[in-house]
């Protein structure tokens, strides 16, 4: 079962390993067999989180002596040691967060790339010279930091999401503290340790482990931080956003949260890749991706025949420890997780929605010490009910039928979030349409609600972001910078 022995791990603080003040721990565990506890990390409190907040303004200035492209040259180098230990990096994430190995080696690979491609924006951090109608002026703008950066993440992408954040912070020249969710530190931890081994200097980077309402909250309220930078769940998102509206220092904010993302399918559609783009977005990740799709809205006359092909593919699915390369789907990440699944099942059929697939948790010799369960399709939806409104952080899909076009495009617009969405047509001008008018900050056609690429801006609207600034491609820097405008008289 396991494969290292349970290890005890620290808090980064000022370029040192260092216990919790208290010396209190917490558990790392194997969601897919429970008796495997493969890691124990600091407990802190928030005078550990003052030790590296302090450590990271401390070490300001001495980061940003080091030019942007010496900074990236140090994340090239944290990229080809991550690349190095990729297959022992994607087994140990499959052991903490229990997504499939297929899916963990594509993280990690995601995770260098982000490096990459924020190591070489260390050579293009540039300002813009400006035309003046003054001949005796040059006036131009430059980029600078923001100073010290909060980092506080979720589980569910535990390598990706750390790495979007901390990288761009880092090649602008930001000191930062990272507080990783408590259900998936240690992958987190080892993107750490690679840039740390690659050079960054002691103090730069902090890494503290501990639970969101203690630490997480001194990382937003402490007068030294500069910029938060937030992915977690719209309730933890808004606390955050008024704890900032009533500090004196008003921070600058970066919220993004929750989803509940549609995914539109016509009667031209070719329902055979319909059914697969529908497979890949709910029930990847075990359905617990910000961009998992969770509504499908399908119009009527391809109705029956859509949903006979869904629950005969979604049947066939393999669920079980991702470390078994022949499963399609893990399991969630933790009891409490699975409980809200289950949850709302409940609350689907007792609300009136059909279950028309799974529902249950699993039972077995393989499953039985993990938090499996069937990856649940409803039908009958309608767009009044909990489970077509409320965020289900599992695997659990519901189908909505549609009059028309335009009454699909409405329901996919009846929801409070507003992260991703998709449409299966072969109609190229609805498609346009679709995309223009979707309330989504990410629109795919014919193609999975989840997946996205480096190089391009992601982000959400509505419930879904504080709408500041995108992560993610070139114009990440934005938030992780501020211009400054200069008036250079020169006669
Ligand atoms: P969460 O419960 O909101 O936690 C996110 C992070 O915030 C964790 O590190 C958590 O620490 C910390 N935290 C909790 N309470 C806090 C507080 N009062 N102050 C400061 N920090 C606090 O979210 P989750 O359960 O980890 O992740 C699932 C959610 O993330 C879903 O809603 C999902 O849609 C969203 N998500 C969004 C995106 C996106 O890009 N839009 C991407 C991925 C996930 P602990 O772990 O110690 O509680
Ligand atoms: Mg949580």
């Amino acid at each position: 079962m396991s494969e290292v022995k349970s290890v005890h791990f620290k808090n980064l603080i000022e370029g040192e390993w260092r216990e919790s003040s208290t010396g209190e721990v917490f558990e790392d565990r194997n969601p897919a067999d429970t008796r495997d506890i493969f890691a124990w990390f600091p407990q802190s409190n928030r005078e550990d989180a003052r030790a590296a907040i302090d450590a990271a303004k401390d070490s300001e200035m001495k980061w940003q002596t080091i030019t942007p492209p010496q900074r990236g040259r140090i994340l090239f180098r944290a990229a080809e040691m991550l690349e190095g230990e990729k297959e022992n990096l994607a087994r140990l994430f499959t052991r903490e967060e229990g997504k499939i190995l297929a899916e963990s080696r594509a993280e990690i690979g995601r995770g260098i790339d982000i490096l990459r491609f924020f190591a070489g924006e260390g050579h293009r951090l540039n300002g813009e010279v400006i035309s003046s109608e003054d001949p005796g002026i040059v006036l131009y703008t430059e980029r600078e930091p923001l100073g010290l950066v909060s980092i506080i993440t979720p589980w569910n992408f535990p390598v990706a999401i750390p790495a979007w954040k901390i990288a761009p912070a880092l090649v602008c020249g930001n000191t930062v503290v990272f507080k990783p969710a408590s259900a998936t530190p240690l992958v987190g931890l080892k993107l750490v340790e690679a840039l740390k081994n690659a050079g960054v200097p002691d103090g730069v980077l902090n890494f503290i482990t501990g639970s969101g309402s203690t630490i997480g909250m001194e990382l937003i309220q402490n007068k030294k931080i500069n910029g938060i930078s937030f992915t977690g769940s719209y309730h933890v998102g808004q606390k955050i956003s008024e704890s900032c509206a009533q500090s004196e220092e008003m921070p600058r904010l970066q919220l993004e949260m929750g989803g509940k993302n549609p995914l539109v399918i016509l009667s031209d559609a070719d329902l055979a890749k319909a059914v697969e783009v529908t497979v890949r977005g709910a029930f990847g990740g075990t359905g617990q991706a910000c961009t998992a799709t969770s509504r499908v809205i399908v119009e009527e006359p391809v109705a029956e025949k859509y949903t006979s092909l869904l629950l005969d593919r979604t049947r066939r699915m393999k669920i079980g420890n991702g470390l078994d390369e022949t499963n399609e789907m893990g399991p969630a990440v933790s009891e409490v997780e699975l409980k809200k699944d289950l949850d709302y099942v409940e609350i689907g059929r007792r609300e009136g929605a059909q279950l028309l697939y799974g529902g249950k948790r699993l039972h077995g010799p393989q499953y039985d010490h993990g938090y499996f369960m069937e990856p649940t399709v409803f039908g009958s939806v309608n767009r009044t009910m909990r489970i077509a409104k409320e965020e289900i952080f599992g695997p659990v899909l519901g189908i909505l039928a549609a009059k028309n076009f335009e009454h699909a495009l409405e329901l996919a617009n009846d929801a409070e979030y507003g992260l991703a969405a998709s449409i299966c047509t072969n109609s190229l001008e609805r498609a346009h349409v679709f995309a223009r008018n979707i309330q989504a900050g990410v629109v795919k056609v014919n193609r999975p609600t989840t997946g996205i690429l480096v190089q391009a801006p992601f982000g959400g609207m509505k419930k879904s972001s504080s709408m500041t600034f995108k992560e993610q491609g070139k114009v990440a820097v934005d938030f992780y910078t501020f211009t400054k405008t200069v008036y250079m008289g020169i006669t």
